[in-house]
């Protein structure tokens, strides 16, 4: 019997240190520096954060996205799971802990695909968290569809130029490097026409014209760059795979991207629902406490199962990919953690925003960023009606249509069979009566 839901003690304990790690050392940084988790660190910050990740170090929790060869611990994505989960309360942590998005996906697709030259100059002060990197793939005039992408890398001697137009590219402003996707060969389909560059920052010809930022941010708090690639030119050995691999190299990144969210997600709406309980305890009107309000008692019940399921959906999910040791084996639920997880987000936000009332929706409290949040998640790596459209075709693979114009679960039809299959006992009923 292999079914198991413990964590093994030795690894508890690390996560018991986690917790109370973040709680006191980490969450504070997101108190006094928001959003500046993805600048590099100033001088004084420097100094509060370098030790924080030297304990992490200490602890052997740096990087455990990756293997051990790559400077990671080779946990798996179980155990990162259940750490992701303690991260995900804190803009800072996966930072201090060497794990932040997008840095996880690019530093995996560089050591899955990089040659040694790349992976010493771009992997290791990646995993070593001394620089930023971007992922710069969707363009303005398309995301869902990267078929219709038109930026374009041509040959020139030795060397490839590349011209277009990037979008939502995330933190460009701070990476020390970019990973471009372009096409390499419009005579063929997107899918075999594509390939990715990776491309230092201080290239020539990589104008960001702006930053946009979410919701109220203002102009220099935003981080998705909208850039123009302006005649870039790269050496050949800028090629990141194959030629025409863009592809792949996107599912292999994305794959991993999306999970990763999805078990830091898990630690957010927890911590919403943690508020939620706490101010159903201690909040008094008409009477009684808002606990004992049926209406609160059902959004506590409601979101204590919606969370629930989704938790054990992503640790299902994490140990299947430890399992298969492959993302294209676990395509479907990875696809269906990320269509469920901004529904659970946004509804764990939302209740716990409605019990505090006033305040809830005050910049004194974090709901809506939360819910803000939610809204990313239906759309970064992807908008959820597309990876409803992924899962639908990986279910619909496991099925074939009826060879009759019933259904095969049409009853008369159940009835006959059976009829057919026990005639010489029905007969025998039958003779007894
Ligand atoms: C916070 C944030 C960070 C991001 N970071 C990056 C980054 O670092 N690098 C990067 O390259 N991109 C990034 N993105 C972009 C993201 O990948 C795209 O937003 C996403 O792929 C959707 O593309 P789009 O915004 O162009 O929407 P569109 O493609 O215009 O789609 C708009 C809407 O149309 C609907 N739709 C689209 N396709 C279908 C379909 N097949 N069936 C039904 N409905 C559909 C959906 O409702 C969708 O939301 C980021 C986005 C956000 C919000």
């Amino acid at each position: 019997m292999a079914w198991d839901f413990e964590t093994e003690p030795e690894f508890q304990k690390k996560l018991d240190w986690a917790d109370a790690f973040v709680g006191d050392e980490v969450e504070p940084l997101d108190r006094v520096w928001p959003g500046l988790a993805f600048t590099p660190l100033d001088e004084t910050r420097r100094r509060v954060v370098d030790p924080l990740k030297h304990e992490v170090r200490g602890q052997e929790m740096w990087a455990t996205h990756l293997g051990p060869e790559l400077g990671g611990q080779g946990y798996g994505q179980l155990k990162l799971a259940l750490l992701n989960e303690i991260l995900g309360r804190s803009s800072w942590a996966p930072i201090v802990f060497g794990c932040q998005a997008p840095d996880t996906g690019n530093a995996e697709i560089i050591a899955h695909y990089g040659t040694p030259e790349q992976k010493e100059r771009y992997l290791r002060p990646l995993l070593d968290g001394e620089l930023f990197s971007c992922y710069s793939m969707t363009e303005p005039h398309a995301g869902a569809d990267p078929t219709m992408f038109t930026t374009r890398a041509e040959k020139d001697g030795d060397e490839w130029v590349i011209d277009g137009w990037k979008f939502f590219s995330s933190n460009a402003k701070t990476a020390s490097f970019l990973i471009v996707m372009a096409v390499t060969n419009p005579d063929v389909q997107a899918y075999q026409g594509m390939s990715m560059f990776l491309v230092p920052s201080s290239t020539p010809g990589i104008d960001i014209v702006r930053n946009l930022g979410l919701a109220r941010e203002s102009g220099d708090e935003g981080s998705h760059a909208l850039i123009h690639y302006d005649h870039v030119r790269v050496p050949a050995d800028a090629l990141l795979g194959g030629e025409g691999q863009a592809f792949a190299i996107a599912q292999t990144r994305l794959g991993g991207g999306r999970i990763h969210h999805a078990m830091r997600t898990i630690g957010l709406a927890k911590k919403a629902l943690d508020m939620m309980c706490e101010r159903a305890l201690s909040r008094e009107t008409q009477g009684s406490l808002l606990a004992d309000k049926q209406f609160v008692q059902g959004y506590i019940a409601d979101s204590y199962a919606q969370l629930v399921q989704f938790r054990l959906f992503v640790l299902y999910t994490a140990w299947s990919i430890d399992k298969y040791n492959d993302y294209r084996k676990v395509r479907k639920d990875i696809a269906t953690a990320k269509v469920v997880m901004p529904t659970v987000l946004h509804d764990i936000a939302w209740r716990a925003m409605q019990v505090h009332g006033a305040l809830g929706v005050s910049n004194e409290m974090p709901f809506l960023d939360m819910i803000l949040g939610a809204g990313v998640m239906g759309l970064a790596d992807g908008p959820t009606e597309v990876h409803k459209v992924t899962v639908a075709r990986q279910v619909l693979r496991d099925y074939k249509p009826s060879d009759d114009v019933w259904p095969t679960q049409h009853l008369p039809k159940l009835r006959d069979a059976a009829r057919a299959k026990l005639a010489d006992y029905l007969e025998h009923d039958v003779g007894n009566l």
